[in-house]
């Protein structure tokens, strides 16, 4: 394969910066569109159609990826590395299950992974203070709040309604016919880009602990912190599949579960229960993410402070009315976290509230 080109203008990648962003920013930097830039950087996205139609991109870098970057911008492959979603592996997700849903998959692992490869929430505060960098974790399901601003993130555009960066009516295709300056929305609405400019866009103030919260769940996302789960040191994925587990939990258990939990805001119970419309709990969403950032946002006060417990016995107490009310609901039989590979001492803190019947079973 030849290399392509070096580019005369080219622009870092800023701290934390997602793949898509930066070639958004680089293709800004050049005035030519995302999908003229994808090929001016090597990147061989383009298949039968014209367009330039990504399956799945920002998943993890591959030789090739990293050597036609580096040769087009002289940005190393480490750096490239760091854009992928493949930082938070494993941890937060498998690159490798996201790789395997995307080849067929519609929406390329938002279900499965709790991530969306294509589109992204964002903290229109950052937009505006960064010129339009897009964070990396911003794909992430769980993204809820911003924790240097304190706002709820956006889940889509105000004006035109799409998920951002998702590609409005023509999802998923990088526009080869316009440019898309990173600040604004640009989402194909009826042929022409949307004009929003993100900045603008109103945002919903985010109390101080939940943006604490978000802060340290990403620190164990980012492999920096040492998770813990019931005063018990656990590995990154064990404590992300104890999360899933409380997340599904607390779907099995609503409303009953609401009046169990104290000391939970109320908007916190409606974004539950709102959530829970469009996400099961028998639907074919029911195991997928959060839907929305103030979901994320409402899972993250329920569920950090139940997996910092200081030990079993303290946790055994805080996840009792998870367990208890989806026993109640009847929701064990099904088996409803089989696919979660959940720490010993977690598993005991919710199967200890199962009676001891031979009818109820335990959720594994
Ligand atoms: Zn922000
Ligand atoms: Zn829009």
């Amino acid at each position: 394969m030849a290399l392509p080109r070096r580019l005369a203008l080219v622009t870092a990648p800023r701290p934390g910066e997602g793949f898509g962003s930066w070639t958004d920013r680089m293709a800004w930097l050049n005035r030519c569109s995302p999908g003229v830039m994808a090929d001016l950087l090597g990147l061989e996205l383009r298949g039968s159609s014209p367009e330039v139609r990504p399956r799945v991109c920002g998943v993890r870098a591959d030789d090739g990826v990293r050597r036609a970057v580096c040769a087009a911008t002289g940005v190393a492959g480490g750096a490239v590395d760091r854009m992928h979603l493949a930082v938070f592996d494993p941890g937060p997700l498998s690159a490798a299950a996201v790789l395997s849903v995307g080849e067929t998959a519609a929406r390329a692992s938002a279900g499965r992974e709790w991530v969306e490869v294509s589109g992204s929430r964002a903290c229109p505060r950052c937009l505006l203070a960064s010129g339009g960098v897009w964070q990396l974790w911003w794909k992430l399901s769980c993204a809820g709040v911003c924790p240097v601003h304190g706002v709820v993130l956006l889940d889509r555009c105000p004006s035109c309604g799409c998920v951002l960066r998702w590609g409005g009516t023509r999802p998923r295709v990088l526009p080869v016919a316009w440019s898309r300056p990173p600040t604004v929305c640009a989402s194909s609405v009826g042929g022409r880009p949307c004009p929003q400019w993100l900045p603008l866009a109103r945002v919903r103030p985010a109390s101080a602990s939940v943006g604490e919260f978000q802060r340290r769940w990403l620190e164990i996302a980012y492999g920096r912190g040492r998770p813990a789960v019931g005063g018990v040191e656990v590995s990154a994925a064990e404590w992300f599949a104890a999360f899933r587990a409380c997340v599904l939990l607390l779907r099995l258990g609503l409303p009953g579960v609401l009046g169990r939990l104290h000391g939970v805001p109320g908007w916190c119970g409606q974004a539950l229960l709102e959530e829970r419309a469009e996400r099961g709990p028998y639907g074919r969403r029911f195991g997928w993410g959060p839907a929305s950032a103030s979901a994320a946002a409402a899972f993250l006060i329920v569920v950090m402070p139940l997996l910092e417990a200081a030990d079993a016995r303290e946790l055994s107490g805080r996840v009792r009315p998870l367990a208890r009310a989806a026993i109640e609901a009847g929701c064990f039989g099904a088996r409803p976290l089989a696919r979660l590979e959940v720490p010993e001492v977690f598993a005991r803190a919710v199967t200890s509230h199962a009676p001891a019947r031979r009818w109820v079973k335990t959720p594994w």
